[in-house]
């Protein structure tokens, strides 16, 4: 037969899936002997029995009376019996904490004669009657669904008539009366009376226990959270102590260390003469639990004891609530305690040279988030006006600086010193400048793998893409917020990347000494000393290589600094913009092959310039350079804004710019419906004479150089977007050839591996053939999903996504979190298959996912060599690498 009650005695933490937390956890304080009052535990199976069938599970009523019965036995007393009533609270527990999300019923067994025993073996009316309107209260709001604002306002008005500033000024009688008035109210709302009867009161609180797993708040709390609808919550039942007897009792929270810094010692607030529900509902000051001390010092010191037995016990720390009943102290609650991310760091690290846990463990107490917070400054959000508008947190991070509309403005007024933050619609590689002049840059449109939320993310730029709530006027030169405020180029505003909020104003910074810490290896603090040690552990122990995706000298150098173990991903179409744009046009426009040359040669010192300061700043390192990538009409101005031009030169009866109509030609002739399947990646090398040979040779002698200068340059050449070997043999005929002829014209010796970037699903699926000209795979996730899926993921994020995840077609975009079903599946092909042909193929991935804590633990389980990510996440993948290898 199923079993669906277990006393406390009977239970364990082990079984919370079955007892919920709360229930669990009750159990497992009787069985280390803390003062718990006694009670029993409905199971979550019996409520999910209910929930489905709407009706009582056979057997668990009569499972209930057994365990009833024995309660009454070992109290000496009956529930609700009329001279001295055994009491009750009927709480709710799911296996994850649910906080505040569904109800408990206090003091279940008072009806109209019972409450005067109460009174008569308490000594105390006011005590009895305070109880008993605690009960109609919850019972009349949680079991018979009426309004609870209406007992609030009937308690007010009370207070009013009787000029009393709290609810302890309210006397015996003041309190039977609001009795009264409660139970009208519940006849009046509900057509039905308060039940007189405990077994009923029991009985039908058990049940709308049951029911609150499914009511709105609860469900979509879970939504949120990610929690299964199908679980179910457990019904603790349990003998009421009572904190609201007199100035010697009292309900209280606490904490076995300060949950906001780790630092050891109680802490927590308390409440004289109240029950458990008063300490969180605000109805009047706490107390600290040093005043408790004061107050009550024995009960204080039990306190600290049972703390510090539940810390051992659990070897972390923990969260109580208790109840003093004159004097003497009861523990109502306990679980592993929600905590900052600074505090898990610092409690990790005490409780591993406590001895408490091991450093293995420790590591697996924090995690990558938490240490990505620690890395960003922060607003003070206590300090901050009403939000001007939410939008996609993109790029985490707090930034202050004036609005400005156009990258120009953006680098003018940063030259000239000023903070500024970049606001536009969306933005393009054209507001590259502007975006490294910014602090931050906030979008109208887009999602978190919009170009702005990526190369921000890049550049550890704060972002926050797709606001819809501004209407960006840019050539108005302002915005307009929500409420129609209305922001003006040069005014100040607020930008939180880590939440997706903006802030009219400058709202201020606390700055983060983990940052400090990082950029130059100052132990500020214990926090940081924690994130230090914690960090050292994982890089002993995890397996996968770390690298960075870096584009610039200063990026590469930052990315070592951090503990990047070279480059994974170097991308070369950053080095085609700017001042350089004017010889890509040439290139692109050139009629002869010996125009073309002649561009080509001309951006091949500045190149070769590039890449010797990368290969510097990463000496000894490998660094993966990728042959350029995106369509060239990329580089070329905007086709609308041409015409537009051409046009009103016309019109003034002027003639328009040769060179414009020279451009818009050349637009029109390579307009692509669909340029990211377009000629992009290997094809571009394979059509665009000299292109590739100019960039080899740039790589080539940047190695030359560095040789020479006495450095260990370790280039590797990468080929983007290959879908066939066939492709893949011709670029690397052409690479080895101009590697060839380098080594041949220096003398010196240049030895780059060559291989590609696996980002299209044919290419994964043809990996053992790939592999055949291939001496490396880098995963390219971001292409990868959006040719898996087939989402655009410039579109997607603001089309239908919000959508999706609404509808739980996944719980995370998989631009995000990598798509281990399919994308996974396909990564996990090509590394066998690659591996299968060729023995110690090095595989490596590059895209966004590189990043993404739980994307590092697959490709750490399929066997990658390396992650590569932006810098800022450098510190992140060493630490979720390690933790996947424990
Ligand atoms: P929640 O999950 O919302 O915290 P609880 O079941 O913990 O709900 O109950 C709410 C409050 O009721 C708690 O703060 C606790 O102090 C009080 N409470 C619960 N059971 C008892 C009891 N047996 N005796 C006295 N107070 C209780
Ligand atoms: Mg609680
Ligand atoms: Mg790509």
């Amino acid at each position: 037969m199923v079993r669906y009650v277990y006393d406390f005695r009977d239970g364990d933490r082990g079984l919370a899936d079955l007892l919920g937390g709360k229930g669990a956890n009750l159990a497992e304080m009787t069985r280390l002997g803390l003062p718990v009052p006694p009670g029993f535990t409905v199971t979550t199976e019996a409520c999910r029995a209910f929930l489905a069938t709407g009706e009582e599970p056979e057997g668990m009523s009569a499972e209930i009376s057994r365990h009833l019965s024995a309660l009454e036995t070992a109290t000496g007393r009956l529930l609700g019996q009329p001279d001295d009533p055994l009491l009750l609270s009927v709480r709710s527990g799911a296996r994850f904490s649910m906080p505040g999300m569904m109800e408990t019923v206090l003091d279940i067994g008072l009806n109209d004669a019972s409450v005067l025993g109460l009174a008569k073996v308490s000594g105390s009316e006011r005590f009895a009657w305070d109880s008993y309107r605690r009960l109609v209260q919850m019972f009349g709001s949680t079991v018979m669904g009426v309004d609870p604002a209406l007992f609030d306002e009937a308690m007010t008005l009370l207070k009013e008539a009787r000029k009393a500033p709290d609810d302890l000024h309210l006397d015996a009688s003041d309190l039977a009366w609001l009795v009264e008035s409660y139970k009208r109210l519940i006849r009046n709302e509900t057509g039905r009376d308060f039940p007189q009867s405990p077994a009923q009161q029991l009985q039908q609180a058990v049940l709308a226990v049951f029911r609150s797993w499914n009511a709105a708040r609860a469900r979509l709390y879970r939504h949120r959270e990610h929690i299964p609808d199908d679980l179910g919550t457990a019904v603790t039942v349990q003998r009421m102590v009572f904190g609201n007897l007199g100035p010697d009792s009292g309900s209280g929270v606490a904490f076995t260390r300060d949950p906001a810094t780790g630092r050891p010692g109680l802490y927590g607030d308390y409440l004289p003469n109240a029950q458990g529900e008063d300490v969180v509902a605000g109805i009047r000051d706490t107390m600290t639990l040093a005043e408790l001390e004061r107050l009550d010092p024995r009960s204080y010191q039990r306190l600290h004891d049972h703390a510090r037995t539940l810390e051992r016990h659990y070897r972390d720390l923990c969260d109580i609530e208790f109840t003093i009943e004159r004097g003497t102290l009861w523990m109502l609650q306990t679980r592993v305690g929600k905590r900052t991310a600074e505090a898990a760091f610092a409690i990790a690290a005490e409780l591993v040279g406590e001895g408490l846990i091991t450093v293995d463990e420790g590591l697996n107490r924090v995690n990558g988030e938490g240490l990505a917070r620690l890395m960003f400054p922060r607003f003070d959000t206590d300090r901050a006006g009403d939000v001007l508008a939410h939008g996609v947190p993109a790029s985490p991070g707090a930034a202050v600086g004036a609005a400005v509309f156009d990258s120009a403005e953006a680098v003018r007024r940063a030259a000239a010193g000023e903070q500024v933050v970049l606001v536009r619609e969306e933005t393009t590689p054209d507001d590259l400048p502007g975006m490294v002049a910014a602090q931050a840059v906030l979008t109208s449109r887009g999602g978190k793998t919009s170009h702005a939320a990526v190369v921000a993310r890049g550049m550890g730029r704060v972002c926050v893409c797709g606001a819809q709530d501004l209407v960006v006027n840019t050539g108005a030169r302002r915005f307009t917020a929500r409420d129609g405020i209305v922001v003006e180029e040069g005014d100040v505003i607020s930008v939180d990347g880590s939440v997706g909020a903006v802030y009219p104003g400058k709202v201020p910074l606390i700055a983060s000494a983990t940052m400090r810490y990082l950029e130059s290896g100052e132990q500020a603090d214990s926090v940081v000393a924690a994130v230090a040690r914690t960090l050292e552990h994982a890089d002993v122990v995890r397996r996968l290589e770390v690298r960075a995706n870096a584009d610039t000298p200063e990026d590469a150098a930052r990315a070592r600094r951090f503990g990047a173990q070279g480059i994974g991903l170097c991308r070369t179409e950053h080095m085609f913009l700017g001042e350089r744009r004017k010889l890509v046009e040439e290139m692109i426009l050139a009629r002869t092959d010996a125009g073309r040359e002649q561009a080509l040669a001309a951006l091949l010192p500045l190149q070769r310039q590039d890449f010797a300061g990368i290969l510097e700043a990463m000496d000894g390192l490998p660094v993966t350079i990728r042959l350029l990538d995106p369509p060239l009409h990329e580089f070329l101005p905007d086709r609308v804004q041409l015409a537009v031009r051409i046009a009103s030169a016309e019109a003034s009866g002027g003639r328009p710019d040769p060179h414009d109509v020279e451009l818009l030609d050349a637009v029109n002739r390579m307009h692509e419906e669909n340029p990211m399947l377009g000629l992009r990646g290997v094809r571009l090398g394979l059509v665009v004479p000299g292109l590739v040979a100019m960039q080899v040779r740039a790589v080539a002698e940047a190695v030359v150089e560095r040789t020479r200068a006495g450095g260990s340059p370790r280039a590797e050449i990468m080929v983007p977007l290959v879908g066939a070997v066939e492709e893949l043999r011709l670029a690397r005929e052409e690479v080895t050839r101009v590697l060839a002829e380098v080594s041949e014209e220096t003398g010196v010796p240049v030895r780059c591996p060559v291989g590609t970037m696996i980002e299209l699903p044919r290419a994964a699926l043809t990996a053992g053939r790939i592999a055949e000209e291939a001496e490396f795979f880098s995963f390219g996730t971001n292409d990868l999903t959006q040719t898996t899926w087939g989402f655009s993921r410039d579109d997607v994020e603001a089309a239908f996504f919000p959508a999706y995840l609404d509808k739980d077609v996944f719980a995370t975009s998989p631009f995000e979190t990598l798509d281990r079903e399919g994308v996974g599946r396909l990564v996990r092909i090509a590394v066998e298959e690659g591996r299968a042909a060729r023995p110690g193929l090095q595989t490596g991935v590059c895209g966004e996912h590189g990043g993404d804590p739980e994307s590092i633990h697959f490709f750490h389980a399929v066997g990658l060599d390396y992650v590569s990510c932006s810098p800022f996440r450098v510190p992140v993948a060493r630490l979720e690498a390690g933790r996947a290898a424990l």
